[in-house]
């Protein structure tokens, strides 16, 4: 959705905006954000002598990868959007440049917001126990052996220290 810069009276205008992006094709560091339902943007554009302020509420359920786990699972995301876009600015992180003739494409917007918006890491829960290093269990699942035989070396050395007192 276009949203141009010069298309206002002097007293502004506010646009209440409703639209959704069907994004079959979102990459974030070099992975895909996998979208199950197009994203829903609703929210107001306030433009005034040549400055958005954009107002928006995007939001859509995604399907994830744990990176502790590795297991998948499903979560709802809400991206609230508020920034002011002015011609020949940037954006926070400059990405959102406006494009010839004065207009912003609110979908470049919202997408740039989502991106922001992704963690570096996802848990599937905060508390999740992730893979034995040694046998790939889903320590979530069930327990496995192996942290029971392996001592930190550290430790027994500490309890040789222990032993000498
Ligand atoms: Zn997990
Ligand atoms: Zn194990």
């Amino acid at each position: 959705m276009l949203i141009s810069l010069h298309d206002i009276n002097k007293n502004g205008t506010t646009r209440i905006v409703e639209f959704a992006v069907s994004a079959s094709q979102l990459v974030f560091n070099n992975e895909e954000i996998r979208t199950l339902e197009p994203i829903k943007v609703s929210g107001t554009v306030d433009v005034a002598e040549g400055v958005a302020a954009v107002k928006l509420t995007a939001a859509t359920r995604l399907a994830e990868t744990c990176s502790r786990c590795l297991e998948e699972f499903e979560r709802d995301l809400v991206v609230e959007i508020d920034e002011a876009i002015a011609e020949g600015g940037e954006d926070e992180e400059g990405i959102v440049p406006v494009q010839e003739g004065g207009f912003i494409d609110l979908r470049d917007v919202v997408l740039n917001s989502i991106y922001i918006s992704m963690p570096i890491k996802v848990l599937c829960k905060e508390d999740c126990k992730g893979l034995c290093q040694s046998c790939g269990t889903n320590l979530n699942i069930q327990e496995c052996d192996c942290a029971s035989v392996d001592e930190d070396p550290r430790l027994s050395a500490l309890k040789d220290i222990f032993k000498e007192v």
